[in-house]
């Protein structure tokens, strides 16, 4: 298996269970994959956060798209799964989404209003 690398930053994979997540705050990319090469982000998120819970709309203040929700981990296990990522970044996870988190709380921005509910639950 090979991961992309970039010329000015390294993109380490962590292994969250099943998951990898290469995920970068200098390039603001994500990439997953599996054992088995690359996974759908949808897919991938549903691994990680799929068990989170919504917690609240904000304003989009900052945010790559208008449509900010804030999601908290249910367990302090899963929490650590936050750690995967660069804290206090807006990160591409997929076409029409963003995360970013603080190490408490998982944001996503989408553009999609549809998406909205459903975001982290593969829909
Ligand atoms: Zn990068």
């Amino acid at each position: 298996m090979s991961f992309t690398h970039d010329k000015e930053c390294d993109h380490k994979p962590v292994w969250v269970g099943r998951i990898a997540v290469s995920a970068c705050a200098e390039c603001r990319r994500v990439d997953w994959f599996s054992d088995t090469g690359a996974v759908d982000h949808a897919e991938a998120m549903a691994a990680l956060f799929g068990s989170y819970d919504l917690v609240g709309h904000l304003d989009a203040l900052a945010s790559p798209a208008p449509h900010v929700l804030a999601y908290a981990p249910p367990s302090r296990s899963k929490k650590r799964n936050l750690e995967a990522l660069p804290r206090r970044a807006w990160l591409k996870a997929g076409p029409h989404i963003w995360m970013s988190h603080d190490g408490e709380v998982l944001l996503l921005a989408t553009d999609r209003q549809l998406l909205e509910d459903n975001l982290i639950r593969g829909a």
